[in-house]
C-alpha cells in the first residue's frame, strides 16, 4: 500500500487499476470514459425520462395485474436498494422486498430493512443461508486465495431474487443497481463474474465440500430467466433523479434508517473485506471507485473524497480490531491463519474451472436481444 502512485487529477482513481491511462491533463480513462458512455445519467433529458419511467410503471402494473406482488425488489439494507423500495411503493407498485442473509449482516442493516418493510407495509421474503456450507464455501474461496470471495454473496443473491420472480410469476427485478452513483467501471481483476457458478462449484470441489443448498447461478439458468421467463433485471434508480445524500435524508427521517460509514458496510463480511482483506492482500481500495463515481455525479468534491481515502478504510482501528476478533471467531482461525492468508499472493479465477468465457458470448447474444440479465458492480 506505500508504493506512491499516479492519481487522476479529476476523480480519485489510481494506479492501483492496472489498465489506467492518463490524458495530458492528467484526467483518467475511467472517469473520461465514463462520461462519454453515461454522460446522459447524469444529465438526462428529464421529459424523456419521465416518460420512460411512466412507461415503466404502468408495464410493471400490467404484468402484475391479479397476482399479489407485481415486482421483486431486492433489499441488501443499503441507501440505494432501500431507495428502489421507497420509491416503488410511492408510483403504486406492490413490489415483494428479498432479502438474502448470508450470516454476516450487521445488527443495523437488520434493523434497517425491518424498519422500512415494517414502514411501508411490506412482505419481506428472507433467504437464510445454511451458514455451516457457507462457511465451507468461504474456506474454499480463501484457500484458492482468489479475489472475489463476494462471488458468493452476488451469485446468491441474484439467485434468490431470480427464482422468487419466477415463482411468482413476476417478470420485473427492481435494483439499486445504477449508473448515476455507481458509473466507474470495476477495474480488471477487482472482481469477477457473478454468474460463475462453475468456479464456486470447482473451488468447492477443490475443498471437497458437498453444495446441498447453496443456491448458486450459472450461464444456462440466467438465460433461462431472461429468455424464457423474460425476468428484466432494471437499473431502477436510473429512471429517477437519485441524489444519495437526499435519499439518506428521508430514510432517516421517515424510516428511522441508520446510515453506515462506507458504502455496503451493511455486512459486516463486506466491510471486513473491502477495509482489509482487499487493501492488505491484493492492494486494492474500493472505496476509490464509489467516491470517483460520486464526484463525477457531483455529489462530492475530489478533495471531500481525497480525505476519506487517506486512512485506513475503517472508522478507527478500534473497529478493525473488533472485526478482525469477529471475523476470526465466525471462521474458527487464528490470528496467524489469517496473517498467513494475507501474506499469500492472490490468483486468478480462471486459474480454477470458470464459465465467465462462455457467460460472455452468451452476454454477446443477450445484448443483441436487448434482454440483459443483472452484471453486478460490487
Ligand atoms: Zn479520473
Amino acid at each position: 500500500m506505500d508504493v506512491p502512485r499516479k492519481i487522476c487529477t479529476r476523480c480519485i482513481m489510481d494506479t492501483s487499476a492496472s489498465d489506467i491511462t492518463f490524458d495530458a491533463e492528467g484526467r483518467c480513462s475511467y472517469c473520461t470514459s465514463f462520461l462519454n458512455t453515461c454522460g446522459h445519467v447524469l444529465a438526462p433529458d428529464e421529459t424523456e425520462r419521465s416518460r420512460a419511467l411512466a412507461a415503466l410503471v404502468d408495464q410493471v402494473k400490467r404484468r402484475g395485474r391479479g397476482k399479489s406482488y407485481d415486482c421483486v425488489v431486492g433489499v441488501s439494507g443499503g441507501v440505494d436498494s432501500s431507495w428502489v423500495l421507497v420509491k416503488a411503493v410511492e408510483l403504486g407498485l406492490r413490489p415483494l422486498a428479498v432479502h438474502m442473509d448470508n450470516g454476516w449482516n450487521s445488527e443495523l442493516a437488520q434493523n434497517n430493512i425491518a424498519n422500512l418493510v415494517r414502514g411501508l407495509g411490506l412482505d419481506l421474503f428472507t433467504h437464510v443461508i445454511d451458514w455451516t456450507e457457507y462457511r465451507s464455501l468461504m474456506q474454499a474461496f480463501f484457500d484458492a486465495d482468489v479475489i472475489d470471495v463476494e462471488l458468493l454473496y452476488d451469485n446468491a443473491m441474484l439467485a434468490v431474487n431470480y427464482r422468487q420472480a419466477a415463482r411468482a410469476g413476476l417478470r420485473h427485478i427492481l435494483a439499486g443497481t445504477n449508473r448515476a452513483t455507481e458509473g466507474l467501471d470495476m477495474p480488471p481483476g477487482w472482481t469477477w463474474n457473478k454468474f460463475d457458478r462453475r468456479n464456486i462449484m470447482s473451488l468447492a470441489r477443490r475443498n471437497n465440500v458437498r453444495v446441498k443448498t447453496f443456491p448458486a447461478i450459472g450461464t444456462f439458468e440466467a438465460a433461462w430467466h431472461a429468455l424464457v421467463h423474460r425476468t428484466k433485471w432494471v437499473w431502477f434508480l436510473d429512471y429517477l433523479p437519485y441524489r444519495k445524500v437526499d435519499a439518506l435524508a428521508v430514510l432517516q427521517r421517515d424510516y428511522g434508517y441508520k446510515p453506515y460509514p462506507y458504502k455496503h458496510y451493511e455486512s459486516i463480511f463486506t466491510r471486513f473485506y473491502q477495509g482489509y482483506i482487499l487493501p492488505w492482500k491484493f492492494g486494492v481500495d474500493k472505496r476509490r471507485v464509489h467516491l470517483s463515481s460520486l464526484i463525477i455525479g457531483g455529489e462530492m468534491s475530489r478533495d471531500e473524497a481525497l480525505t476519506m481515502v487517506d486512512g485506513i478504510p475503517y472508522p478507527s482501528q478500534q473497529d478493525l480490531d473488533a472485526d478482525i476478533a469477529y471475523f476470526l471467531k465466525k471462521m474458527n482461525w487464528t490470528k496467524a491463519q489469517l496473517d498467513d492468508y494475507i501474506s499469500r499472493p492472490g490468483q486468478p479465477h480462471d486459474r480454477y474451472g470458470s464459465e465467465a468465457v462462455m457467460f460472455g458470448r452468451a452476454m454477446g447474444i443477450f445484448n443483441r436481444l436487448r434482454v440483459r440479465p443483472s452484471p453486478s458492480r460490487r
